[in-house]
């Protein structure tokens, strides 16, 4: 099981890479095999929804090439939120392609604290764009709306957007931050009050969640390479969206009963968004 100190297996190219494939018409996964990287195409470039971490931004690179996006045309980077597995690569899309960079503004004030040197301390992006909630950020024909739900961070930043399936047009959410991998009541409060925000904001067909495993994203894209025409999208499963955040609530109910009987102030096991295969959930700051 690795964790946060295990850099070899964190930066393992070999072990680490995941051929890109499509999803819909307009998004595509460009991400590793432990944390998400998509890429949304519209009119006027394309949106990246996060940035993973060096040293993988050259293969970031390299998979928009193999599935034929320039990455010149890479006009937008959102980051989810402040980790270093979501932002490090911001800086490098900012500087070699003038890629505009959106955050919160809490998550914002996160990254210009990053430690510095060690295996995941890094160089924040510059300060650009700040969204908050309920914000839109038009790219093309293609709007961008953020939540703000707070918890795993103080900024955690959700997205959601339309992608399309032929003439279908589905919603779909990446939930920004869902980690339990800190403690306090009221933090843990806060998480909860954002998982319930986004349950009224629904309904949302799609999880494209922003750690594969928390959306089985490779168990549908392998249904979806042997999808019949005419059968439905693999990724268009409400219902299943709606079951796993209702987990995230009832796992953050559990920790705070843990943190309110007295019992030591340990952080719950995120068991139930694993998915087999997907590789371990390093450390605290995922
Ligand atoms: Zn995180």
């Amino acid at each position: 099981m690795a964790d946060i100190n295990d850099w070899q297996w964190l930066s393992d190219r070999h072990a680490r890479r995941r051929p890109p494939f499509r999803i819909f018409d307009n998004v595509s996964y460009v991400g590793l095999d432990w944390v998400s990287c998509y890429v949304i195409e519209t009119r006027d470039g394309l949106v990246l929804i996060d940035a993973l971490y060096p040293p993988f931004t050259d293969i970031l690179l390299e998979n928009l090439r193999q599935l034929d996006l320039d990455p010149e045309a890479i006009g937008w980077v959102v980051v989810t939120h402040g980790h270093w597995d979501h932002a490090a690569g911001a800086r490098a899309l900012q500087q070699r392609f003038g890629a505009r960079v959106v955050m919160s503004a809490a998550d914002w004030d996160l990254i210009a604290e990053q430690p510095g040197p060690g295996p995941t301390g890094f160089t924040p992006a510059d300060e650009d764009l700040v969204l908050d909630d309920g914000e839109t950020l038009t790219a093309g024909e293609t709007t961008f709306t953020f939540h703000l739900t707070p918890g795993h961070t103080l900024g955690t930043l959700s997205v959601e957007f339309p992608v399309r399936d032929g003439d279908r047009t589905w919603r779909a959410l990446t939930y920004g931050g869902v980690g339990l991998n800190f403690t306090g009541a009221q933090r843990l409060q806060s998480y909860m009050e954002s998982v319930r925000r986004i349950r009224q904001r629904g309904p949302f067909h799609v999880n494209l969640a922003n750690h594969p495993g928390m959306g089985k994203l490779f168990q549908r894209a392998d249904q979806l390479r042997q999808r019949a025409p005419g059968a439905p999208h693999p990724f268009v499963d409400e219902a299943a969206l709606s079951a796993w955040l209702q987990t995230r609530l009832q796992a953050a109910a559990e920790a705070l009963n843990t943190q309110e009987s007295g019992r030591p102030a340990v952080p719950a096991p995120d068991t139930s968004t694993g998915e087999k295969g997907s590789g371990p959930w390093p450390g605290r700051l995922r």
